[in-house]
């Protein structure tokens, strides 16, 4: 039998708690059972209130993370829902295979990153997450359903679905066939923003970035660090370990003088005429993993991620954006830019063929005021939030940014009629009701 124990839950933002009763299985024989009583949770890597549950239970996937079957001819491997991305690069690469698609984060499980849809640096080439996915096994009100991409509206209901179409107990993914363990990495720097995206249109590699530096204005506006990146044949040095942010830091530590002095550093490390460098395969996909808790950088008042696409033709509505985080001189070093290629059609995935910006925010009331402003531009031109940085967008903007939201809901409903699976977050959007 499964125990609960009383836990304070956060997003990775660490703006917003509950207290919950946690329920961390480590067979799937109890999962039937636990499947009716409440939501499930990853790693907790969203950043707002997805994965939490006030006053409510939640299932702690986590102890689930074994790889169940593997085809070593294609490179299809069978997983449990709690099982990390990174341990699947770690166990897979020296193989010669790679999941498809990899968020920013390798703790990041597979069922968080089915229920969001994640999306990685080669989303102009690869599309998202599901877009890999062979089979997902899914349980409803105690019964397993074994779902395809053929399943129809209950499959793309479930990918970016929020875990709101049942327990994600396990997928299957097809992982690519790759030639080498290491990245070869080519920086160059972006002056301003016509030409960061410039060289974002312009370029043909598998993976593409743009690191932004959002306290630059004037000319330097959208000055920031194309990167581009494919896999190569190499040798890298082993990981070393994590290291761990010990405490809470004092709220100077991401004060605009310092976050500024560090972006002009940051920016003048790459070399005028750029550099190519080869990285290890961690240090690439998941930058912020070698340093454990770095969310505690942010201080005990925690902060929050604004994450917008807009279409092509509105890259100037980002540029407003821009211009507006710089002037309120509240941004973090972290701040990425991305062309994304198109959508797949799951109802509630984010990506869609556009310009991606995410910035860092510390959690201020100030902060609330800049994001609930971006969320409204973002709207003007037409684009979306992300809902797994979302801690503070108002459900009807975000019903009107997911056109199939009633596709959702209606394989929701048939899921989960007595809404157990609810979280924070569905409640916050009142997204179990049409607009
Ligand atoms: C440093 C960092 C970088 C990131 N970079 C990216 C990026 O590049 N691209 C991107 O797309 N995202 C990115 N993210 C976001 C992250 O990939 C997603 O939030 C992902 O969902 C986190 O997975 P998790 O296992 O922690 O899920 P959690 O955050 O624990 O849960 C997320 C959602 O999934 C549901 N869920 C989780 N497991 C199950 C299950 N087994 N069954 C049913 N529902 C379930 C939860 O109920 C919740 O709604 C990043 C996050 C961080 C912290």
């Amino acid at each position: 039998m499964t125990g609960w124990r009383s836990e304070t839950v956060t997003g990775w933002g660490r703006a917003k708690r509950s207290e919950c009763q946690v329920a961390r299985p480590e067979t799937q024989s109890g999962l039937p059972d636990l499947s009716v009583a409440a939501p499930a949770i990853g790693n907790r890597r969203s950043y707002g209130d997805a994965a939490l549950n006030d006053g409510g239970k939640l299932i702690d996937m986590t102890g689930l993370d074994r790889i169940l079957a593997f085809d070593p001819e294609i490179g299809e491997v069978e997983v449990e829902a709690g099982m990390p991305l990174g341990t699947l690069v770690r166990l897979y690469a020296p193989r010669g295979w790679l999941p498809a698609v990899l968020p920013g984060t390798g703790f990041a499980t597979v069922g968080g990153a089915v229920a969001m849809d994640v999306h990685g640096k080669n989303h102009h080439k690869a599309g998202s997450f599901g877009d890999h996915l062979t089979d997902i096994t899914l349980i409803q009100q105690g019964k397993a359903r074994r779902i395809t991409p053929k399943s129809g509206a209950i499959w793309k209901a479930t990918l970016g679905g929020l875990g709101q179409t049942g327990l994600i107990a396990r997928a299957t993914l097809r992982m690519k066939p790759v030639s080498g363990r290491a990245m070869l990495v080519t920086e160059r720097r972006a002056m301003n923003w016509a030409e960061h995206l410039r060289l974002l249109d312009s370029s043909k590699a598998t993976y593409v970035v743009g690191w932004i530096d959002c306290t630059a204005t004037g000319s330097a506006l959208g000055r920031g660090i194309v990167e581009e990146a494919e896999l190569t044949p190499g040798l890298t040095p082993p990981p070393k370990t994590p290291r761990k942010v010990p405490f809470d830091a004092p709220p100077a530590a991401l004060s605009p003088p310092v976050v500024r002095a560090f972006n002009a550093a940051y920016y003048t490390r790459v070399p005028a005429h750029g550099r190519t460098l080869v990285r290890p395969l961690d240090a690439f996909f998941f930058p912020l993993d070698k340093i454990h808790d770095w969310n505690r950088l942010y201080g005990k008042r925690g902060f929050h991620q604004f994450q917008c696409v807009v279409p092509l033709a509105q890259a100037d509505a980002l540029r407003a954006m821009l211009d507006r985080i710089a002037r309120t001189g509240q941004a973090s070093p972290l701040a990425v830019l991305k062309r994304m290629g198109p959508g797949n059609g799951n109802y509630l995935s984010f990506p869609m063929e556009g310009y991606t910006l995410a910035v860092d925010l510390p959690n201020r009331p100030q902060a609330e005021r800049l994001i609930a402003a971006l969320y409204a531009m973002t709207a003007e031109a037409g684009g979306r939030i992300y809902l797994a940085k979302d801690a503070l967008a108002d459900g009807a903007v975000i019903k009107a940014m997911y056109p199939d939201h009633a596709k959702w809901l209606g394989q929701v409903e048939k899921a989960d009629p007595e809404g157990r699976l609810a979280t924070d977050m569905i409640r916050r959007l009142d997204l179990r009701r049409l607009p």
